[in-house]
């Protein structure tokens, strides 16, 4: 199945409408190389990075705890909810996931199928049935209008707040959209209000500036050798952020170290992704008259990012690849806009393991994994972190068990769709990639192969893997 470009952009908004249509289709470009040659960092010219989530690192934990501390905040002091709305997040972290949506007329909390079918469902945080699932929205489970919670808390927090309104109101209300629009998503734009960083107000920001070492995880030696290692021989190092200057100074610096620009020959901050990709918005800067190495912008848009790239690097068309965490503002865009390739980095991979040989270990062996890492990386796993990424409640974020008949084990679910279209690898950390010989030759996604995991690297997610009985 493919889905329309504005589809996909509506999708990065957090709880914006839009309506499922399977058959409208959206071509991936097809770079210079054959679709299944193999990825090797040596052959680009230049090498692009968002910050969030992709070469910074944060604490998971505390940060999903101030995101939903903050958005509890905002409820309670902005729009007069009951106090007693506030619970300990950690106490019910299996409710959280990624890539859940939220049906803001029912007040449901649903699963998508990589055919658009709901998996699985909740009304609030109470799970729902097959039956009541039936009884909502027939027997096909077809649900066409629908919501995306961009970061899995928010999901949380929408359902925390539906189950607030069923007891204020003694019972299902008959839509939770004006309430749910009107109060969880002013809530998300105030939190997030860029201008609130430098006024230090809000429920968010200030925290972040006074204890900033609680929420973000230095970079390793070995991240920062590998980024100078990609500079040499006259290639590009760049970063491009949807964060304001301010607020992508203190990530980077925090991540990388207050040397953080050295790394990069270019910084655009506020590009606004996806629109980078699709609009042309100028650069701006202070004194901008041409973009110039070590510059730093704001705004900005990819063709003329291209033109600085292949000027600085003296390539005619530079082969650019692309890291990123976002399928709606990085991958997506990157594959149907650009002719540049998309790395993708996937926390989960991490959370639900990975073993180049079977499922009944979770990863590789230590001594088999350190004999191709040639950096000083961190490639320790956090099991707390590991805990919230992971639900049992939800399932797997590549694998529904119940949607898939022939029991072959392919990638079944909404978002596993999205990974093998508009990835050309997928990557556990940065930590990996950058533990890695730059000639390592990576298996790519084939985009004509309907749910291909062939790009996960080192291995496929482990729910993706025959099961294999152990003694
Ligand atoms: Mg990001």
């Amino acid at each position: 199945m493919c889905w329309s470009f504005k589809q996909l952009l509506h999708c990065g908004r957090p709880l914006s409408n839009f309506k499922l249509t399977a058959t409208i289709k959206t071509k991936v470009k097809r770079t210079t190389n054959n679709a299944m040659s193999k990825l090797c960092l040596k052959d680009y010219d230049a090498y692009g990075f968002d910050l969030d989530h992709t070469l910074a690192k944060y604490n998971l934990v505390n940060q999903i705890q101030l995101t939903y501390n903050s958005l509890i905040d905002f409820l309670v002091h902005q729009r007069g909810y009951d106090p007693e709305i506030r619970t300990d997040v950690g106490l019910h972290k299996d409710f959280i996931c990624k890539g859940l949506f939220v049906d803001t007329e029912k007040g449901n909390i649903i699963k998508l199928s990589h055919s658009g079918k709901i998996l699985r469902g909740s009304h609030g945080m109470r799970m729902l049935t097959q039956e009541e699932l039936v009884s909502a929205y027939g027997p096909n489970l077809i649900w066409e209008h629908y919501e995306h919670a961009r970061e899995a808390v928010r999901a949380r927090a929408a359902a925390q707040v539906i189950d607030y309104l069923d007891k204020k109101n003694g019972g299902p209300l008959l839509s939770y959209r004006d309430i749910l629009w009107k109060d969880l998503q002013e809530a998300v734009e105030e939190i997030y209000r860029f201008q609130a960083f430098g006024e230090n107000s809000g429920y968010f920001f200030p925290v972040i500036k006074e204890s900033t070492s609680k929420y973000y995880q230095s970079s390793s030696e070995g991240v920062k050798q590998w980024l100078l290692d990609l500079k040499q021989n006259n290639k590009c190092v760049f970063l491009t952020t949807s964060s304001h200057i301010d607020f992508a100074s203190l990530t980077a610096s925090a991540t990388l170290g207050e040397d953080w620009k050295s790394y990069f020959d270019i910084i655009v901050s506020n590009a606004r992704k996806p629109g980078f990709f699709q609009d042309h918005k100028p650069f701006l800067s202070l004194d901008y008259n041409s973009l110039q190495q070590h510059g730093v912008y704001s705004s900005g848009n990819h063709s003329d990012l291209e033109k600085f790239i292949s000027k600085l690097t003296g390539a005619d068309k530079p082969k650019v690849v692309y890291f990123g965490d976002s399928l709606c503002s990085d991958a997506f865009p990157v594959k149907t806009l650009t002719n540049w390739d998309l790395i993708l980095v996937l926390e989960e991979m991490e959370a639900e393991g990975y073993h180049p040989h079977d499922n009944t270990h979770h990863y590789w062996e230590p001594e088999e994994r350190d004999r191709k890492i040639v950096r000083k990386v961190n490639l320790c796993v956090d099991e707390e972190e590991e805990a919230y990424l992971l639900s049992r409640q939800w399932g797997s974020f590549f694998y529904h068990p119940e949607a898939d008949p022939l029991h072959d084990r392919h990638m079944n679910t909404f978002w596993g769709e999205l990974i093998t279209k508009y990835s050309d690898i997928a990557i556990p950390s940065m930590e990996y990639i950058a533990g890695l010989p730059l000639d390592h030759q990576f298996t790519r996604f084939d985009h004509s192969v309907d749910g291909s995991t062939d790009g996960f690297s080192p291995a496929k997610p482990k729910p993706l893997l025959p099961l294999v009985l152990s003694d």
